[in-house]
């Protein structure tokens, strides 16, 4: 280990935790403690959290206020879990519109941090979090990257779209001292990159690998067909979508180390990861509660809808979200001795990368959540690639839709996807799912060189 690593788990986080006002140390020492509480215990910290949630956005979410009233309803009549179905699905429509009146009145809009995401369905939403509720989010991030080996201050090496490290000075300065990480875009995959990826790995040394499931296959795919080898991980994360097993056992061949799958979204950030066991996805129960529901019922064993509850955002409560992945509950325990529930299966967002006539390979997600959700007007977007020059776009008009968002789409274009694509759009009603249920941002027919 470097001589720097242990200075900046012990002292230069601390300090840049305390200048950005990050307080989740004790939030994540209770977090270390409640993952082996027994199901039950937990089971009923999440109801004690779920009541408060519910009184809170009662009293200051005039969104909420409403939907209660509408029901006849106040918080105290909801008695048991049977009685919290009582309340309507969230639909991401339904946050689109009604935005400013979910917010709660009781937090000054500049507390409040502002998010955006593409989600599983391409359909770009706005989001807040209050400060407090950051940092139960960072502290179940880091409760559940220690299960792979991570610890915030450890070299990593990332596989993501337009990092932001070269944004701005802060950011640099901030990934030089506390994340220390390297990245190879997404938005920009092709031999030279993957190459210099790999240099920048032997000589920084990072001991574990994090990046969307298909982005790291690709790069552990392009390194076996070169004969690249010598490069080993202490473990790799793979976030953002469905993991596959050859996709795992790619990266564990080629890596020498386990794959630890991970489930989140921008809404409420973790939902669910792996263990050392690799049984299953431990819920990150006490920050967020977690429903699987088939045609509006709870099911169990069996896959349906995943509605989010997030018992920690008091700025933007969120409740019986609809994130529009499927997912299975299971019943069974972990042999790990964590009482966190396991979540079974997950699927959702989908996506495949896009390649240029250069050779060069464009990540659908990161074109998503860098391009389309910030056109205005651009309610969702599909990108379907017929030939290797050519890109037809499906585009569902939203509020706000001028001749100017189609001027700004194709003024942005070339930089992503060069200057030899041809492209041509049309403008639907809505985008089909594919038979699965699941929504694909993108759909390549064109072979991938590293496939
Ligand atoms: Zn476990």
């Amino acid at each position: 280990m470097d001589v720097y690593t242990p200075a900046a788990k012990r002292v230069i986080i601390p300090l840049w935790n305390l200048k950005d006002g990050h307080r989740y140390g004790e939030i994540l020492k209770a977090y270390e403690t409640s993952q082996y509480w027994p199901a039950e215990k937990l089971r009923e910290l999440q109801w004690e959290r779920l009541k408060d949630l519910l009184q809170h956005a009662y009293l200051f979410s005039p969104f909420y206020r409403r939907r209660f009233e509408e029901l006849r309803l106040t918080p105290e009549e909801i008695k048991s879990w049977e009685d919290f179905e009582i309340i309507p699905i969230l639909t991401k429509e339904e946050i689109k519109s009604n935005l400013q009146e979910m917010l709660a009145t009781n937090i000054p809009r500049g507390k409040l941090i502002h998010k955006r995401t593409g989600g599983s369905t391409g359909v770009p939403l706005h989001l807040y979090v209050d400060k407090r509720g950051m940092d139960f989010k960072r502290a179940a991030t880091i409760r559940h990257n220690r299960w792979s080996g991570y610890e915030r201050g450890d070299k990593i090496a990332m596989i993501w779209g337009n990092p932001d490290i070269y944004k701005s000075r802060k950011a640099f300065l901030r990934n030089l001292l506390v994340e220390r990480a390297i990245f190879l875009d997404t938005l920009r995959m092709d031999e030279e990159s993957m190459r210099a990826f790999v240099s920048e790995i032997r000589s920084f040394k990072p001991r574990y690998l994090l990046g969307h499931a298909r982005s790291i296959y690709i790069f552990a795919r392009f390194m076996e067909s070169e004969g690249i080898g010598g490069i080993e991980f202490a473990s790799v994360i793979s976030t953002a979508m469905a993991l596959s097993e050859k996709e795992r056992q790619t990266m564990k061949r080629v890596f020498c180390c386990e794959v630890f799958d991970r489930y989140g979204c921008e809404e409420t950030s973790l939902i669910a990861s792996e263990c050392e066991k690799h049984n299953g996805l431990h819920l990150n129960a006490e920050g967020v509660y977690v429903e699987v529901v088939k045609e509006g019922k709870s099911g169990k064993n069996s896959s349906g809808g995943i509605l989010l509850t997030d018992l920690t955002n008091y700025g933007m409560p969120i409740i019986r979200y609809r994130v529009e992945d499927v997912g299975l509950l299971s019943e069974s325990l972990c042999p790990c001795g964590r009482g966190l529930p396991l979540l079974q299966e997950v699927g959702g967002r989908t996506s495949d990368f896009i390649v240029t006539p250069e050779g060069r390979l464009v990540f659908g997600i990161s074109v998503l959540d860098n391009l389309t959700i910030h056109i205005p007007g651009f309610k969702q977007v599909q990108i379907i690639q017929e030939e290797i020059d050519h890109l037809h776009f499906k585009i569902v008009k939203g509020q706000g839709y001028s001749e100017e968002s189609v001027r700004i789409f194709k003024r942005e274009l070339p930089s992503y996807f060069g200057q030899k694509m041809r492209y041509s759009w049309e403008f639907v009603d809505e985008i089909p799912k594919e038979s699965s249920g699941k929504y694909r941002f993108t759909i390549c027919k064109v072979k991938n060189p590293f496939y």
